[in-house]
């Protein structure tokens, strides 16, 4: 029988020739992935250019482990420096729930309405949450991501924090060299990281809650020290109050620091960042702190000395990688580790043995 599909007339879902051997690769697919190739040139151009997709692309190889991404992304960022560090670069950490993203979110839309462009860039080592990344669901930024004039990224998750942390510093790089002139390095305020961060940004800002008893938390792990701006959030309905309280209570504990190398006194402030309150007076401080810096030197002193900072990072980084990744380290160091488990060998003979693999392995 005359099957309908064959009719002119037949309207409905129609069923293809076979062919006789399938494509190994969708042809579309293939098209875009011949597309990504791009030469370290057209990455540049496509930055300095402002094109968002071409700037997260380069973002990717960055954050790659694999070694011709690396020296792919390596050039890439040489050749953006000459049109970097324009932007101001703002340290943003908090503990959770301290309202770090509702906070990112107003204060973002604040400075976008100044005309401003802004990067969100993050560093959070600890894997927890760096599955879906800490700010990998972009709902945590909710209306700041549907800006145009806004780039979100989420933390790079692998590596240890120093590598994180370089990854993501190399990202500010792009990301100015694409125009962005402000830039947020988040991160969550537990561990390390706000070291990190600190040795990045020009202002670092601590979200704090009142009546939590972090304050003196705050303290003992030397973050309060690290602060430009201490802003307390949620101050908006029945904790109003609270917030002014801790406020004067931060104010009382800044004292007890010696006084800034920026010649800078933190201020404290209160603000709702869901409410967006308050929210003007924290950019007019970080605004004065960008004044006062740059008019008494210390902006450029303090880049200067992150500079030098990262070189040396870098290059511990990389040490580290060499020594672990070396195949003679790798086939003796968990037999070296057993005998100073089984207290056979000190420690520091040990590592001095390993060392010694190492080096010899070199030498071949
Ligand atoms: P994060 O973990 O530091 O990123 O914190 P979130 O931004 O996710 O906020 C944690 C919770 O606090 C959420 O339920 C927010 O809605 C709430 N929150 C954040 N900012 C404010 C604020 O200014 N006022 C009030 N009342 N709640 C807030």
């Amino acid at each position: 029988m005359q099957h309908p599909e064959n009719d002119d007339q037949y309207k409905g879902l129609k069923v293809n020739k076979g062919v006789a051997s399938m494509p190994t690769i969708n042809p579309y697919l293939r098209k875009r992935l011949q597309r990504r190739e791009y030469s370290a040139d057209e990455y540049v151009n496509g930055i300095l250019d402002g094109n968002i997709t071409i700037l997260s692309q380069a973002v990717t190889l960055v954050e790659s482990s694999l070694p011709a991404h690396h020296a792919l992304a390596q050039e890439i960022i040489e050749k953006c420096l000459p049109h970097a560090g324009k932007s101001m670069r703002i340290g943003i950490t908090g503990v959770p729930g301290a309202g770090k993203s509702t906070s990112i979110d107003t204060f973002g839309m604040h400075l976008l309405g100044q005309g401003r462009k802004l990067a969100v860039l993050a560093i959070d080592p600890s894997s927890e949450r760096s599955k879906g990344s800490i700010l990998g669901d972009k709902t945590r930024m909710e209306e700041l991501s549907r800006q145009k004039n806004a780039f979100i990224r989420p933390s790079p998750s692998a590596g240890s924090l120093g590598g994180v942390a370089r990854k993501t510093r190399e990202t500010i790089i792009l990301c100015e060299a694409a125009g962005f002139d402000t830039i947020f390095v988040e991160t969550v305020g537990v561990g390390q990281s706000e070291t990190a961060v600190h040795s990045m940004v020009d202002f670092f800002l601590l979200i704090q809650l009142a009546g939590t008893g972090d304050e003196l938390q705050g303290i003992k792990r030397g973050i309060m020290e690290m602060a430009d701006g201490i802003i307390i959030n949620k101050a908006d309905g029945d904790n109003i109050d609270k917030a002014k309280l801790a406020a004067s209570q931060y104010k009382n504990a800044l004292h007890l620091f010696p006084p800034a190398a920026s010649g800078w006194t933190p201020q404290v402030l209160t603000y709702s960042g869901y409410y967006n309150i308050g929210i003007k007076k924290i950019w007019d401080m970080v605004d004065e702190y960008m004044r006062f810096t740059r008019d008494n030197n210390y902006f450029f002193l303090k880049r200067n000395e992150q500079a030098k900072y990262w070189m040396y990072e870098s290059i511990n980084e990389s040490l580290r990688n060499a020594f672990y990744q070396n195949e003679a380290v790798q086939a003796t160091i968990k037999d070296v580790e057993q005998q100073v488990l089984n207290d056979q060998v000190s420690s520091f003979v040990a590592a001095q043995r390993m060392m010694d693999t190492f080096f010899k392995d070199l030498r071949k």
